[in-house]
């Protein structure tokens, strides 16, 4: 028997393991089973070489808990180690034969490990490590390395029948919940799911038939899915394949739109297949997220350092080598590998969108409401993703026609320019609320678009700055303001005349407005309009949705901001009103055209509305 010490750059290095490097301690699980599935696929690469001599057997990978000597053992059937094996690579900390393996071996196999620190997580969980190992090599004596979890080691020679390595964690007191077959499950499940090797843990019971009787026998539980989707050729893989394996990843999901299967060798490794889910209006928390794996091991579900934040909107999985497994996030921004990954991303969802839009239109169009608020946030919130969805990105007119941005602007080219040449998109994010507005639009006409996303604000705002166009809501003028042509309809009303009307509907005690003006309007025009403007609105209900988001709005005076315009030309106003000698008639009949234009938005309510539908019966 001999004892030693481990040799180590740092005093005092597991404290800093346990601390820093992993910030959930039960990835110790991840990191010992990678090591046995690297163990296992070092040594079909030997064997392929005729490196290593006999037959495999079960290459298999088994977890077993046995709760009566407190420990949880991973063992598997792989290269295993020699005595100055165990020395070099469990002593040397940090010192990774992982590394030496993929220099010699280049390209032949996908090793997990890179860093020689995964297997001293075992350390976070437990009082003392055993190592059982017994190389490939012909007549290679088994050994067994204890470790207490300081940097004290003994080595020792041992029985083993079986090449391949036992790793037996004697959990520590605090973290005995690791015996619990359903804790060890949940954890198999999701970092193991997919990786190359079995993975057995436990037994289960099968019925199978044996002449006409049935036969209840125990076989090996494997948990996980060696081959999974991701890793095949696309050409191979049929749409009912790529719609079940989405079900495997999230069981109780609606079926996806359309998918994108990432492959890519150069210059860096990634495969992966991302699926566009039916994204609600509201933006639901999304509980289904990317899942990032690294040569088939799950890495984690929060993948926002790695893709950008639109794209967190989509589903699936993506397998990267090439991103670190095991380092702090801050790390994790800083790699350039993680940098290009996400941009490759990106520029692959844009294109598979393109191709969507330009092989199928229509299907594309009819999948639109689905796919917007994606777009639109990809759209406002990344430059390079904007540069190619430009192309794609679609509005919709209160007809429900279709158009993509250029064509908008070659529709309305003629029809909507107001006298400084500014081409201008009316829009409606409520076709009943804005019913009349938009009838008044369309009997001019004008077009109006249905904007009702969530983003739109931003969205438009970010296509006044792309596309040369401006957006003025139909509510938020009247409509020769809306689109100023220039054209001068001359006010009936006298000077003094048209003092008096102003001072009459700012008097009235129901008018809240912040500012009202009698302007000349068409006598066709309404003789009240309630405008709310279009900047002020906008900026009040952008701030008011991003406050929201963050959990603190409060009610903005702001949001229901509004003005009064008085038609200085309609009769009712310019005759009647004016004519009216008796002062309390003359607020009487403003009272009621005031009432009207609120009524027209919406915006009479409760007792105001029942009184004003009282005096109009009276009237009647
Ligand atoms: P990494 O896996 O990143 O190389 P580890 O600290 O996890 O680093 O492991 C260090 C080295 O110990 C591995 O590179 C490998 O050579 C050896 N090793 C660990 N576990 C096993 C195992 N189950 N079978 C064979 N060798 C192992």
């Amino acid at each position: 028997m001999q004892s030693g010490r481990i040799s180590v750059q740092t005093e005092n290095i597991f404290p800093i393991i346990k601390k820093f490097l992993y910030s959930e301690q039960e990835i110790f699980l991840r990191e010992l089973i990678s090591n046995a599935v690297d163990a296992t696929t070092k040594l079909k690469v030997l064997s392929s070489k005729g490196e290593a001599k006999g037959s495999l057997g079960e290459l298999k990978i088994e977890v077993v808990i046995d709760k009566a000597a407190g420990t949880l053992t991973i063992r598997d059937r792989g290269i295993g180690m020699n005595e100055e094996e165990v020395q070099k690579y469990l002593n040397q900390l940090a010192f990774s034969s992982a590394e030496e393996f993929i220099n010699k071996y280049k390209g032949e196999a996908s090793i997990i490990g890179h860093f020689g620190l995964g297997f001293y997580s075992a350390f976070m969980v437990s009082d003392r490590v055993e190592v059982v190992t017994k190389s490939y090599r012909e007549d290679s004596i088994p050994v067994k390395w204890t470790c207490n979890g300081d940097t004290e080691f003994t080595i020792e020679n041992t029985d083993k029948a079986e090449r391949g390595t036992d790793i037996i964690l004697h959990l520590s007191d605090d973290c005995k919940e690791y015996l619990e077959h359903s804790k060890i499950e949940s954890l198999l499940e999701k970092f193991c799911k997919f990786l190359p090797i079995p993975i057995q843990f436990g037994t289960k019971k099968e019925t199978i038939k044996e002449g006409d009787t049935d036969q209840e026998v125990e076989t090996d539980r494997i948990i996980n899915n060696t081959d999974p989707l991701w890793k095949k050729t696309p050409v191979d893989l049929t749409d009912e394949q790529y719609k079940s394996f989405y079900n495997e990843l999230y069981p109780y999901a609606e079926e996806p739109l359309f998918w994108i299967h990432l492959n890519i060798d150069f210059p860096f490794n990634l495969t992966g297949i991302l699926y566009f889910p039916k994204i609600r209006q509201n933006f639901e928390v999304q509980k289904n997220k990317i899942h990032l794996y690294s040569n088939q091991v799950f890495v984690t579900d929060d993948v926002k350092e790695i893709v950008p934040e639109f794209l967190m909107l989509l589903h699936g999985v993506i397998d990267s080598p090439d991103i670190p497994l095991n380092v702090s996030r801050s790390y994790l921004q800083a790699d350039s590998n993680v940098r290009k990954i996400s941009g490759y991303i990106t520029k692959k969802v844009a294109e598979k969108l393109s191709e969507l839009f330009k092989k199928d239109r229509k299907d594309f169009q009819n999948k639109w409401t689905d796919i917007s608020t994606f777009v639109k946030y990809g759209l406002i919130s990344d430059e390079k993703f904007a540069e190619k969805a430009m192309a794609f990105t679609l509005l919709e007119n209160s007809e429900k026609e279709y158009f993509t941005i250029e064509e908008y602007k070659e529709k309305i080219k003629d029809s909507q320019k107001d006298k400084d040449n500014r081409l201008i998109g009316l829009y409606t994010n409520d076709l009943k609320l804005h019913y009349r507005s938009v009838q008044h639009a369309k009997e001019h006409g004008y077009d109006v678009l249905l904007l009702n996303n969530v983003l739109d604000n931003h969205f438009i705002q970010q296509l006044e700055m792309k596309a040369e166009m401006t957006f003025k809501r139909v509510d938020s003028d009247t409509l020769n303001h809306l689109i100023d042509k220039g054209e001068q309809t001359e006010l009936v009303l006298s000077e003094s005349e048209q003092k008096t009307i102003e001072e009459l509907f700012k008097s009235l005690p129901t008018n809240k407005a912040s500012k009202t003006e009698v302007k000349s309007l068409s006598p066709n025009d309404p003789p009240v309009l309630i405008v709310k403007p279009e900047f002020m609105r906008r900026m009040t209900e952008m701030q008011y949705m991003m406050s929201a988001m963050k959990g603190d709005a409060e009610d903005n005076p702001f949001l229901n901001h509004f003005e009064s315009v008085i038609n200085g030309n309609h009769p009712l106003v310019s005759q009647k009103l004016i004519a009216e000698s008796d002062p309390v008639k003359q607020k009487e009949i403003a009272d009621y055209l005031f009432k009207l234009a609120l009524l027209d938005q919406h915006m009479l309510q409760g007792e105001g509305l029942h009184d004003f539908v009282k005096k109009s019966l009276e009237r009647v």
